[in-house]
């Protein structure tokens, strides 16, 4: 017998990268082996030298297929077996690698909105629903739209063995999100990544597309994040750590804001609990801050520290890279 091994990328798109698969049959009991695609057909390579490699980071059984089939979420290299410029994944291992006496771990809040069509789940056809203020983490059919699809990933997930944390209902109707973590990097982003997928591919089964969208809809409607938590092992015992994780993020605001996901500035305008992305600020239990202390981290004296400012269209793989630069390389500094 053999099994049906989905191998997942990121391809090249511009300004925002999309997730690719394609199924390759593998003998029982062989591991699924490096491969390859058209790179000219994903922006990643020009037609007369198109070949790119897929090279297996992260395996997990395929919820999906079921039986003994899988996941296979790979970084994409050239031919000469080095990164490609569209992988994000190796300078992310590099800097976890650097930094992995730290021990940094990360928590990411996904969230997305679904789409019936051209406008978002369970929205009328003319007009609009009732304002905001009802729905995040409601109960029944006038306030919540999607529930069996959020429940579908969620048991897929899981039966992935990825390390989903949690699921809520959003502020604006259509909207969820789901978290993934704590663990390092770049293995957040792996297994984030492979979330992304299966929420794309369980919407299939429902006719219904999730949207990374960072602002879906205009106006007095919430946009869709990416919350990044993350915690070294000083900050999960020491409150200075922590404050000092929020100081450095300051630092380098701009680098950081330039590389949370494309069109963070109609996001953070200061509204819909953001901090506009011309400021940097850090609070306890701030929601409007960029960085958030979580009122028990204040409480506790240890803990961890939320990155509120990546879009729901950020590449993790960047942010958790730039975040270990920041916070760990200011450590090194003072040290
Ligand atoms: P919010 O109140 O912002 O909605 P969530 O419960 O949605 O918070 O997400 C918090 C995230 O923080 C979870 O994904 C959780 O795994 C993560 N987290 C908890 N403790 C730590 C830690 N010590 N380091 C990094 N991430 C953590
Ligand atoms: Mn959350
Ligand atoms: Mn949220
Ligand atoms: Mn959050």
């Amino acid at each position: 017998m053999s099994y049906k091994a989905e191998y997942i990328w990121v391809d090249g798109q511009q300004p925002t990268a999309k997730l690719r698969s394609k199924g390759k049959v593998v003998a029982d009991g062989e591991e699924p082996p490096i491969w390859g695609f058209d790179g000219s057909s994903t922006n990643q390579a020009p037609g007369e030298n198109s070949d790119c490699v897929l090279n297996p980071v992260f395996v997990c059984p395929d919820p999906i297929r079921g039986d003994n089939n899988k996941l296979v979420m790979c970084e994409v290299l050239l031919t000469d077996m080095t990164p490609h410029p569209s992988n994000k994944r190796a300078a992310c291992a590099a800097s976890a690698a650097k930094y992995a006496e730290m021990d940094m771990w990360f928590g990411i809040e996904q969230e997305y909105t679904y789409f019936d069509g051209i406008k978002p789940l369970g929205w009328p056809d003319n007009g609009f629903p009732a304002p905001q203020g009802g729905y995040y983490c409601g109960v029944g059919s006038d306030e919540v739209f999607g529930r069996p699809i959020v429940e579908a990933h969620l048991d897929a997930c899981m039966a992935a063995g990825l390390k989903i944390a949690g699921i809520n209902g959003e502020v604006m109707p259509g909207q969820w999100e789901f978290q993934i973590g704590p663990i390092g990097a770049p293995d957040v982003a792996d297994q984030l990544w492979v979330a992304r997928w299966l929420l794309y591919r369980i919407g299939e089964e429902f006719n219904v597309s999730a949207t990374l969208d960072p602002k879906p809809v205009r106006g007095d409607w919430n946009g869709a994040g990416a919350h990044t938590n993350f915690s070294t092992e000083l900050m999960r015992n020491d409150y200075d750590a922590c404050v000092a994780a929020a100081v450095a993020l300051g630092t380098r605001a701009e680098l950081h804001i330039a590389n949370y996901g494309d069109r963070i500035e109609e996001r953070l305008t200061g509204e819909h609990e953001t901090c506009s992305y011309k400021e940097f600020r850090y609070g306890v239990s701030d929601r409007g801050a960029s960085v958030r202390i979580p009122w028990q981290v204040a409480r506790d004296q240890k803990g961890y520290i939320e990155d509120r400012r990546p879009n729901a269209n950020c590449d993790p793989y960047l942010v958790t890279q730039l975040i270990l630069d920041t916070v760990c390389g200011a450590v090194v500094a003072a040290q």
